[in-house]
């Protein structure tokens, strides 16, 4: 049941918490619904979970209208400037901000619908050619332009580590993030306070809270495989 399959994951969560010396209400398990059924998410709904996590913004926009509205969406995949006015009146995290042209498209849908829009910096912490995400060296001087965005919170940091076979192999990776949190945090920038580091997924989770995730996006380990083919 998909119900246990999440329990599990809450446990797994917890035993690295306790590893780590960490509390684990601090910890934010954001389920990872693409592609999957709206049956699942109304399950885990029912269960109490409230926080979604979806990369497309047509699916997005569909689960949003069919679902309880008082379901928490995380938008955690690549986003386009021009599909921005679709999920900025509800969203309640956009997790990979990496442009200073999409952060001022979200600070006008700020304006336009009269809320402060959190988000999170997407850092390719690996350097991967294939990711998105600005690079480590550049993301202290990002982080600063915020300041001039007053509809939109900077809460944090978030990344994708490489796909790899020992998740300890990831550690370095978590480490690097909450670094740059670190020395964001030290330049008291207006409109930025870096409290959520969104890292770790099914392959890695477990490591990235040992290192201080505050978020963690899991999809296959409570969803099952995704099936792209469909
Ligand atoms: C799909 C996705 C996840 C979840 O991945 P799993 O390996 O299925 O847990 C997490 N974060 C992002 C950005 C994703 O695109």
């Amino acid at each position: 049941m998909i119900t246990d399959r999440y329990d599990e994951v809450k446990a797994r969560i917890e035993a690295a918490c306790a590893r780590a010396g960490r509390n684990p209400e601090d910890v934010t398990l954001v389920a990872v619904s693409k592609t999957k059924p709206e049956e699942d998410i109304q399950a885990l709904y029912d269960y109490g979970v409230r926080d979604f996590g979806e990369n497309y913004i047509q699916e997005l926009r569909t689960k949003h209208d069919d679902l309880p509205k008082d379901i928490r969406w995380h938008m955690i995949g690549h986003l386009q400037r021009n599909k921005v006015k679709y999920i900025a009146d509800y969203v309640t995290m956009i997790h990979a901000v990496d442009t200073l042209p999409l952060a001022e498209t979200i600070e006008k849908e700020g304006v336009r619908f009269d809320r402060i829009i959190p988000v999170l910096i997407e850092v390719n912490v690996a350097g991967e050619e294939s990711k998105f995400g600005v690079t480590p060296e550049n993301c202290v001087s990002f982080a600063e332009q915020f300041a001039g965005f007053p509809h939109i919170r900077l809460e944090g940091l978030m990344t994708s580590a490489p796909f790899v076979e020992n998740p300890e192999d990831n550690r370095p990776v978590f480490r690097k993030l909450r670094q740059l949190a670190v020395d964001i945090n030290k330049k008291n920038i207006d409109n930025v306070d870096m409290r959520v580091l969104s890292m770790g997924m099914t392959n890695d989770f477990e490591v990235a809270v040992e290192e201080g995730a505050t978020m963690v996006r899991v999809g296959t380990a409570i969803f099952g495989a995704r099936d792209y083919s469909k």
